[in-house]
Parts: structure tokens; C-alpha cells; sequence
């Protein structure tokens, strides 16, 4: 738990070089509805979260100024109104130059347990690190981001679910965010299995809480087509992380409303 004196501490002590930062926001495009205030909070939950979390370069690569500000500027647009301490109780970020490839064991319907490789770009472990590939956090791609994906799930093993959908924030109505989450979930799968071409990554369809990750990513990137083909789901989100990406709701949330300790 960090005191929000400490925090105070370390941003009145770092700066971010203007052009860097300049840099950082224009390589990602989705950040372009940001108001100037929502930016500079940005920055600041950045700050913190390079100040807090340990990035580490994997298979030698290294970690520049730019790449750390990327991946803390991407991982901190989902919690800029939920506040820093949902990243709590761990503290590692290993970054590889590309995908990586992990071991993976599954044990068969005969008790036999299969051996094999798996490339991936990225990669959440309850109570421990984010694994991502650079090449990919650093696409700026619409309606794609691994760091918002596994910083999604982040939030949810933070939530203690039990690996389905997350339990919403607090304050939330739990009957609408679950309902509307497993309408939506049975809905893609349907639109997946009867082979229709989905604009949504059809890996959301893999799990409910994969389904939770994409529709994030979604959420934050790719936010018109959320609120146009979804358009409960996008409130519901909307709800959960209090932003309004695609300025879809008649209500816009008041800055500050749930914003965690410090932030
Ligand atoms: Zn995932």
C-alpha cells in the first residue's frame, strides 16, 4: 500500500521530458479523445505506476525511456478514474522484444498430460507479473491492445473472481453487469460458432473472462463500435471503469467519482 504522501513525493520529484511524452500520446490513437486534464492525470498515474511497478527486459531487450512510458500510459488508461491501487499486490512487468513462447501442460480426458509450446503476446498471473511482447504493445492498433488485455485481468483476479465474468466495482448493480455480460458472451459465441465474421477478436470467445479482456480492449480502442454493436455492454463497462470513451452516454461521469487513494 502506498501513502498518497509518497506518491505526492514522487511526482513533485519526476518529470516526463515534454517531447517523449509527445511522442508516447501520438503512437497511440485512441488516446486522441482524452481532454487535456484527463492527460496530465495520465501522466501522473504513469509517473506512479513506473515508480511502483518493477519492468524488466527479457532476452536482452531494452527497456527505453519510450517503451516504459508506452506500456505505463497503456496499462493506466483503464484505471485513470479507478485509481492505481487496483494494481495492487504485485509488482513485476516483463517485457520481451516480440512473442513469446511459454510451456504448457494439459492433462487429457485420459489423465495423460500433454507437453507443448505456446507462442503468446502477453500474459497475466494472479498475484504475480504481466509478461508482454513489445512488438505488439507498441502497435497502437485499433481495437487491439495486449496491455489493456492483461491489465484487465489484472482487475478481475484483483475482484477474487472465480475465473469466469469479474464481479463489478463496487456500487455497482450486480444483476445488470452479469446479466448484461452473459447476454453479450452468449451472443458472440453464437455470432463465432455460426461462423459470422465479428469485428471483435474472436478469442473473446475462448472464456468469460477473455471475453471481459477484449471487450476492454475494445472498450478503450475501438470504443464507437462497442457502443454502436453492444450497446448495454458499453454501458455497463462504462460503468465499471467510469469513462466514456465513445462519449455515448447522456451523462458524462464527474471527474473524480471513485477514483482511488492517491490515484
Ligand atoms: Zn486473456
Amino acid at each position: 500500500m502506498f501513502d498518497s504522501w509518497r506518491r505526492k513525493r514522487t511526482l513533485a520529484r519526476t518529470r516526463v521530458d515534454a517531447g517523449l511524452w509527445r511522442r508516447v500520446v501520438v503512437s497511440l490513437p485512441f488516446l486522441r479523445g482524452l481532454s487535456q486534464q484527463e492527460l496530465e492525470r495520465l501522466r501522473e498515474l504513469a509517473v506512479l505506476f513506473l515508480s511502483e511497478k518493477e519492468m524488466h527486459g527479457a532476452q536482452g531487450f531494452e527497456l527505453t525511456d519510450q517503451v516504459r512510458l508506452t506500456i505505463a500510459v497503456q496499462a493506466c488508461l483503464p484505471v485513470l478514474n479507478l485509481g492505481l491501487d487496483w494494481y495492487e499486490g504485485w509488482i513485476g512487468i516483463i517485457v520481451y522484444p516480440g512473442e513469446f513462447r511459454v510451456r504448457k501442460e494439459e492433462m487429457d480426458e485420459h489423465g495423460v498430460v500433454h507437453t507443448y509450446d505456446e507462442g503468446l503476446s502477453g500474459e497475466a498471473w494472479p498475484g504475480g507479473p504481466v509478461v508482454l511482447s513489445w512488438e505488439d504493445a507498441s502497435s497502437g492498433e485499433t481495437g487491439y491492445n495486449v496491455v489493456i488485455h492483461e491489465f484487465a485481468h489484472k482487475l478481475h483476479m484483483l475482484r477474487g473472481d472465480d475465473g469466469g465474468f469479474p464481479t463489478p466495482r463496487d456500487g455497482m448493480e450486480e444483476q445488470p453487469w452479469f446479466d448484461t455480460l452473459e447476454e453479450a458472451y452468449q451472443r458472440f459465441c453464437d455470432a463465432v460458432d455460426a461462423e459470422e465474421p465479428t469485428i471483435i477478436d474472436e478469442y473473446a470467445a475462448e472464456h468469460p473472462a477473455e471475453f471481459f479482456a477484449v471487450m476492454s480492449e475494445a472498450f478503450f480502442t475501438d470504443s464507437a463500435i462497442v457502443a454502436r454493436d453492444y450497446p448495454r455492454l458499453y454501458a455497463q463497462l462504462a460503468q465499471f471503469y467510469l469513462q466514456d470513451p465513445a462519449g455515448a452516454l447522456p451523462h458524462p461521469f464527474p471527474p473524480g467519482e471513485g477514483r482511488g487513494e492517491g490515484r
